[in-house]
C-alpha cells in the first residue's frame, strides 16, 4: 500500500481537537482537570465520537475511554493482545489544547478512517483517552495509564485528595463513575470487560504528542522519533548555617547557608553543562531563612531535579552531584539534609517500533530526527511491560503548558499520517 493511499482526513483530527479544546473551565488556555465537569464532557465527547466512526466504545473504572477496532484474525479475549494508541485527556491549568488531546485526536480519526478505508483489521486496535497523567488536581500523576499498567492499586482513591479536600473516590462517584470497587474489577484491554491482568494484554503502545521543547522548531524538522524518555531524580535539600547580623559578623566567621547554595548549584549548572545533551539539572525552587535583607540566611531550601535517558549516567552524575554538595557544605561548616522526592527509570521505546516510524518517515518524504524526551509521558509506563513508540510533532517556541501553546495544522497533519501509516502496519499486514 503506498503512502499516498492511505490518508486520514487531517480536518476531522483539528475539527475534533478544537472541540475538546472547548471543553474547558474559564480560560485563558485550556483547563480541564481530573473528573471536573468540563472533563466529563470531553470524555463523553471522545466517546460519541468514537462510537460514530463504528468503533466499540467503553470505559473502565478509573474513566479511561477506549475505542476498539476488533480484529478478524484475534480472539482477544483468547489471549491474543491489542495495539493501543492514544494518550491522556487532562491538563494542566490555562494549559494548551495540544498536550494530550492532540494523540488522542489522531488516534481516534487514525482508527476511524482505517476502518471507513479498510474495514475490520487483522489485528485489533484500541486509542484510548486517559483520564490522567498531568498530576494537575490530584498529588499523583499517571491516573489513567498507572491504572491500566499497574502503578496503582486503587488504594490511592481513598487517601488522595485534590486542595478542597475531594478525594479521588469522591470525584470520581461525582461525574457518573460507578462506585470504585477493588483493582481489577473493570480495567479492561484484554477482552471482556471484567478482565484483569492488563499489561499482558497489550501488544503495542503507540502515542503521538507535541513535542514540548524547541528542538524539533530549531532544527527546522516535521517530526521527532523518541529513542527514549528521561528518568528522573528530584530531591529537596534543607542547608543550615547560622543566621546572624549582616553588619558585625566578618566575612571569615560566617555560616551563610545561602552562598553555600550558590555554590552548589553554580557547581551543579557546570557539572551538567560538561556532562552533556541530554543530562539536564535544574533548581526550581529556594527559599532562605528567615529571608531578610540585613540578617545572613540561616537556612536554605532548595530543590534539584535532575533528568537523563540512560539509568548509568543519571546516577553517576547524581553521586557526584550530592558528593559535591556533602563537600562544600563540610568546607563551609553547613549541615545538609537531602531528601529523595522523586525517582524514576529512563524508559527506552521499543527498537522496532522506531525503525518502522523512521521507514514511514523516510517513504513519507518527512524530515525528522531521533530525539530523547525530557518530559514523563504516559507511554514510560508502558515501555517496561510492552513495545511502545512515540512520534512528537514541533512545538512553536518551544512552549507547552501554557495558552501560547501551538503545531501548525500541517505539522499536525503530518504526525496524523505517519501514525495512521504505522497502524495500519501494525493491524491490516
Ligand atoms: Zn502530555
Amino acid at each position: 500500500m503506498s503512502a499516498a493511499a492511505i490518508q486520514a482526513p487531517a480536518g476531522a483530527m483539528l475539527k475534533l481537537l478544537e472541540e475538546l479544546a472547548a471543553f474547558s473551565a474559564p480560560g485563558p488556555g485550556v483547563t480541564r482537570l481530573l473528573y471536573t465537569q468540563e472533563w466529563c464532557a470531553a470524555q463523553r465527547h471522545i466517546s460519541e465520537t468514537m462510537a460514530e466512526l463504528g468503533l466499540d466504545v467503553r470505559s473502565d473504572r478509573v474513566g479511561n475511554v477506549y475505542g476498539r477496532l476488533a480484529g478478524t484474525a484475534d480472539d482477544v479475549g483468547a489471549g491474543d493482545k491489542v495495539i493501543l494508541t492514544g494518550s491522556h485527556i487532562d491538563t494542566v491549568r490555562c494549559g494548551g489544547k495540544y498536550d494530550g488531546a492532540y494523540g488522542i485526536a489522531a488516534a481516534v480519526t487514525a482508527l476511524g478512517y482505517l476502518r471507513q478505508r479498510f474495514g475490520p483489521p487483522l489485528r485489533t486496535v484500541e486509542a484510548v483517552s486517559f483520564s490522567e497523567e498531568e498530576g494537575s488536581r490530584f498529588p499523583l500523576a499517571f491516573w489513567g495509564s498507572g491504572h491500566v499498567t499497574g502503578l496503582y492499586n486503587g488504594s490511592e482513591a481513598e487517601r488522595t485528595a485534590d486542595p478542597a479536600g475531594v478525594t479521588l473516590r469522591q470525584a470520581m462517584e461525582a461525574c457518573g463513575l460507578p462506585p470504585f470497587g477493588p483493582a481489577g474489577s473493570g480495567d479492561a484491554i484484554s477482552g471482556s470487560s471484567a478482565g484483569a491482568g492488563v499489561p499482558s494484554g497489550i501488544a503495542a503502545y503507540i502515542e503521538l504528542h507535541i513535542e514540548q521543547g524547541i528542538v524539533l522548531e530549531e532544527a527546522g524538522l516535521s517530526l521527532g522519533v523518541v529513542e527514549a524518555i528521561v528518568g528522573q531524580r528530584r530531591a529537596e535539600l534543607i542547608l543550615r548555617g547560622s543566621a546572624n547580623h549582616a553588619g558585625t559578623t566578618p566575612m571569615g566567621l560566617r555560616r551563610d547557608a545561602l552562598a553555600g547554595a550558590a555554590e552548589m548549584l553554580a557547581g551543579m549548572e557546570g557539572l551538567a553543562v560538561t556532562a552533556g545533551d541530554p543530562l539536564v539539572a535544574t533548581s526550581g525552587r529556594l527559599e532562605t531563612f528567615p529571608g531578610t535583607p540585613n540578617v545572613i540566611p540561616g537556612e536554605v531550601r532548595f530543590t534539584v531535579d535532575i533528568r537523563h535517558s540512560e539509568s548509568a549516567v543519571l546516577e553517576d552524575f547524581c553521586t557526584r552531584l550530592f558528593a559535591d554538595f556533602a563537600a562544600i557544605a563540610a568546607r563551609r561548616g553547613l549541615e545538609l539534609q537531602v531528601k529523595e522526592t522523586l525517582s524514576t527509570s529512563p524508559a527506552a521505546m521499543d527498537h522496532q517500533l522506531r525503525r518502522s516510524l523512521e521507514r514511514i518517515c523516510r517513504e513519507q518524504g518527512r524530515s525528522w530526527r531521533s530525539m530523547v524526551s525530557g518530559a514523563g509521558h504516559d507511554a514510560q509506563l508502558f515501555a517496561p511491560l510492552c513495545p511502545a513508540a512515540m512520534l512528537f510533532v514541533p512545538s512553536r517556541g518551544g512552549i507547552s503548558h501554557a495558552p501560547e501553546e501551538y503545531t501548525s495544522p500541517e505539522e499536525l497533519a503530518a504526525g496524523l499520517d505517519i501514525l495512521t501509516m504505522l497502524l495500519y502496519e501494525l493491524a491490516y499486514r
